[in-house]
């Protein structure tokens, strides 16, 4: 079978994660009837010591209904250039919200608190667009799976609170960065206004997020949720995946992160030019390959012929994510295909 390391969105549900599902009471969700999906959005809540969660088949849509909450129409989200809302989500902001969005640039995506702050323009006037809101990603996609510095973010809200603004966490990946740093849930919860977290990435359930701020804004997304179409029924069979998520899939995301460590050391060994392993902090390993003579698109294809599946996200940029369904037999295997995949 194919070793697929496309994204950590590919896991099927365990056996165990199965029984979870079949055995979960449920009821209708629009009428907050589903008492497995009301426990699931306070369990989360709880973790982040927010008042409230909302349950949302996808992150896009967790990312999106929490920045409709914190600026208005014809308001302005700054973010980081490669982050998720703004390359990602198919001008979710501006279609549904006239929500504008303005970015600063950061390498390898890693916060630097100053760099987001010297692009606000809160309380702009009747002219230029006003700043309402900061969105951090945590862990960070597209910069490789990096963790943000707790000191970074800590001054980002210094800095936030005394201009006035919002602060949106994206942490579809914060269970991974949670693990790699030590620091605790409801510290990153501190800090944010509105939070998104993702129990399909590597935690493994098929699908949801949760959406957490203030049972105000929780509310009001509801409304919003319902909307957009996306209330939902008998939801507590999903959100009992999620529940046997969080039970089981955090701890071990600590081997998917020595997994990628180890793929990006044996990488580095072929050309160091591909990828700096000390970057790889967590599960995500994005090798540049401007100074080799292939294409991400033809990296991906010769692996493929290989039986390894990886994602070829830009024209020299090539990405692998480990996952609770790749383990060290392989990882191995794995490494031997780029081996020659990259060689050849
Ligand atoms: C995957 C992801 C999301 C949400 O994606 P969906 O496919 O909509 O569930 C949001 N933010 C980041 C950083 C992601 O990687």
């Amino acid at each position: 079978m194919a070793i697929d390391l496309r994204s950590d969105t590919v896991t099927r549900p365990s056996q165990g994660m199965r029984d979870a599902i079949a055995s979960a009471p449920v009821g209708d969700d629009v009428y907050s009837d589903d008492p497995t999906v009301n426990s699931l959005e306070e369990r989360v809540a709880g973790m982040f010591g927010k008042e409230a969660g909302l349950f949302t088949p996808t992150g896009s849509l967790a990312n999106q209904l929490a920045i409709r909450m914190l600026v208005n129409p014809g308001e302005e989200l700054i973010a980081e250039t490669n982050s998720h809302i703004v390359r990602a989500e198919l001008g979710a902001a501006a279609v549904f919200s006239g929500i504008t969005t303005r970015t600063w640039p950061a390498t390898h995506g890693l916060l630097k608190a100053a760099d987001a702050l010297e692009i606000a323009r809160p309380d702009s006037g009747p002219y230029l667009v006003s700043t309402t809101a900061i969105a951090v990603e945590n862990t960070h996609n597209f910069g490789g799976g990096t963790v943000q510095p707790i000191d970074e973010i800590k001054a980002l809200r210094k800095g936030a609170d005394a201009m006035g603004l919002a602060l949106h966490l994206d942490g579809a990946r914060i269970w991974n960065a949670h693990v790699a740093s030590g620091v605790a849930f409801n510290e990153y919860g501190k800090y944010f206004d509105t939070i998104s977290v993702c129990l399909s990435k590597g935690l493994g359930a098929p699908i949801g997020s949760v959406m957490l701020s203030t049972k105000e804004r929780v509310a009001k997304a509801r409304v919003w949720r319902k909307r957009y179409g996306a209330g939902m029924r008998q939801v507590g069979l999903l959100a009992a995946g999620a529940h046997f998520a969080l039970d089981n899939n955090i701890n071990r995301l600590s081997e998917d992160h020595r997994r990628a460590k180890e793929i990006a050391v044996a990488i580095a060994a072929i050309d160091s030019s591909l990828i700096d392993p000390t970057t790889v902090q967590t599960n995500i390993v994005g090798l540049d390959l401007a100074h080799l003579p292939i294409s991400a698109a033809e990296l991906a294809t010769r692996c493929r012929e290989k039986g390894l599946w990886i994602s070829a996200l830009g024209p020299k940029y090539a990405r692998l994510v480990t996952h609770l369904d790749f383990d060290d037999a392989q990882c191995k295997e794995a490494i031997e295909i780029l081996k020659v995949a990259l060689v050849a």
